[in-house]
């Protein structure tokens, strides 16, 4: 299996070789020159390529996967959390307000405390209030976002700043969480967060590069070696792409997903066809356009079928915001990918994916079978009549694995409004089943971009299994681990368009891989999330290594 004598410049030997390849075949030895696999087979083939100047690695039984790709992250926005208010890791209601408080006592010359993170299940109702953030920041206005980015809390100042009060109307596109006399709570849900959002001081071009610097560097130290942006407006993320990949400085393979806006219509495609051409230059792509069908299902914004009940068996009447127009979408889901763009879907509840799958049907009308692969992510909810039709119209389902397991966002916040469609939800082992491409992502910074943390949930189906017993969700729908890690290799790289190149190990690919710790497939070992990457390689040039890689 080896096309070349000369001495390659890498060899990776005596592991456990996951080439992800059709057949999921395993090898012990890879063997990089020029960027590209040139042997991968059994450690005695393979040694003939080592000469007095190549890298030789000495595997001992560990995994070598190809590069992780994250089919649907935020590494922008995420770099940007990581420079400023970041209470992601803060616990509880207390633990984020004292984090906050930190944050503002050694900021003291930020005009706006800005940031991110909070959880809802630990504040009453999911709802933030802004006197317990005027408690800790009351000389200036705060805006930090929830980590799911579908909602915002505001403390007094930056509401008097905005002029929101009372008698504010709620946008279309979203809603303003009020108390019972309508004066507005703090938390400002979807579209709602553009009031306030709108007098945030603009980042700077040196902030926009230093939040994806931070990002990517993160991505790579996971063993991430390829993405797709999920959402990408000109600033801040089209801005800091930009600037890496002009100054050579872009290692990862990004694909960007142009933001949709609702406001408006056919118009911005035009602007799309612009921008790809301007933009798109070294390993930065803008090939895909980002379509919010819905919000979430936490907050009632998901577009459901049937309404939500009230939580305690009776119903409502509300069915949640389908965002986008549906008799819009079908002309202009079909005129996307006439032109070449991937359809990128965000739908969380069923309506919002029939929604989408109804899009792609009418542009497989319209232009017949093409190469755009479309994709639906979150998928949180899908009407069974739904599975079969991910395979029939060719559109991949992106899936994010860490939140398929129950905790108190699931088992406080939604399943009592969900009634018997509670068992719909991520439904991976079903698409496989009914023969969908299945491509994985984390939504970071919404939840830990850790791509072995997911696949540990997407195969366990618990929040975190080295906690101990726990009842997992929906145990039918477990996939199998080397399901998952073909997900988030092969199947990512698909919906990435990178498969010719990358999301397998295989002769002549780019030798884009990561080298984990230990044998992933040992399952007697521990968690698959306890498994951590010691080396994150792209076309054969160290992009992370840990000092466990030579040891
Ligand atoms: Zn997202």
């Amino acid at each position: 299996m080896t096309t070349t004598d000369t001495p390659a410049e890498l060899v990776l030997t005596g592991g456990r070789i996951a080439t992800m390849d059709a057949a999921h075949s395993w090898a012990s030895a890879l063997a990089v020159g020029g960027g590209r696999i040139v042997a991968v087979g059994p450690d005695a083939a393979l040694s003939p390529l080592i000469g007095p100047s190549t890298r030789v690695i000495g595997l001992r039984g560990r995994t070598v996967t190809p590069g992780f790709q994250d089919a649907h992250v935020h590494p922008v926005h995420g770099g940007l959390t990581m420079l400023r208010c970041d209470v992601h890791e803060a616990r509880g209601r207390d633990g984020v307000l004292a984090t906050i408080a930190d944050y503002a006592r050694s900021h003291p010359d930020e005009a706006w405390i800005r940031g991110g993170g909070w959880y809802m299940a630990d504040f009453e109702g999911g709802t933030p209030r802004r006197e317990d953030l005027d408690r800790v920041v009351a000389d200036r206005p705060a805006f930090l976002t929830n980590r799911d980015g579908h909602g915002a809390w505001v403390n007094s100042k930056a509401l008097e700043l905005a002029g929101v009060t009372a008698t504010t109307a709620d946008p279309a596109d979203g809603r303003i969480e009020r108390d019972p006399d309508g004066s507005p709570n703090g938390t400002l849900h979807e579209g709602a967060m553009d009031l306030v959002a709108q007098f945030l001081p603009d980042d700077t071009p040196d902030e926009m590069a230093e939040a994806l610097r931070l990002g990517q560097r993160y991505l790579h130290s996971l063993g991430i070696t390829a993405w797709q942006d999920a959402i990408v407006h000109p600033q801040p993320e089209e801005a800091a792409y930009v600037a890496l990949a002009s100054r050579g400085e872009l290692t990862g393979r990004v694909i960007g997903a142009m933001w949709w806006e609702r406001s408006r219509g056919a118009e911005q495609i035009d602007e799309f066809v612009e921008r790809r051409k301007a933009t798109s230059m070294g390993r930065y792509q803008a090939t895909s356009v980002k379509l919010m069908m819905d919000g979430v299902l936490e907050n009632f914004t998901g577009a459901m079928l049937d309404p939500y009940g009230d939580g305690h068996g009776g119903a409502t009447d509300n069915r949640g915001l389908l965002q986008i127009d549906p008799d819009g979408l079908s002309t202009w889901v079909p005129r996307l990918d006439s032109l070449g763009f991937q359809p990128h879907f965000h739908a969380i509840g069923d309506r919002a994916v029939r929604a989408s799958l109804d899009a792609v049907e009418a542009a497989r009308r319209a232009n017949g079978p093409s190469d755009t692969r479309p994709h639906v992510a979150h998928i949180q909810v899908i009407h069974p009549d739904d599975i079969a039709r991910f395979r029939t119209l060719d559109v991949a389902a992106n899936a994010q694995p860490y939140w398929a397991c129950h905790e108190d966002q699931m088992d406080v916040l939604t399943i009592p409004f969900l009634g018997d469609r509670w068992e719909w939800q991520y439904p991976f082992r079903s698409l496989r089943a009914a023969g969908a491409v299945i491509a994985m992502g984390s939504d970071w910074s919404v939840s830990t971009p850790n791509p072995l943390l997911e696949m540990e949930v997407a195969v366990e189906r618990v929040a975190d299994v080295s906690r101990g017993e726990a009842e997992p969700l929906l145990p039918d729908e477990r996939l199998d681990l080397v399901d998952a890690l073909a997900a988030f290799t092969s199947g990512s790289a698909y919906v990435n368009h990178l498969d010719d190149e990358t999301g397998t190990l295989e002769v002549g690919k780019l030798a884009d891989l990561a080298v984990l710790d230990r044998d992933l497939f040992d399952r007697g070992a521990g968690a698959i999330g306890q498994v951590t990457v010691i080396g994150t390689f792209i076309e054969g040039v160290p992009v992370f290594e840990d000092p466990a890689l030579d040891g």
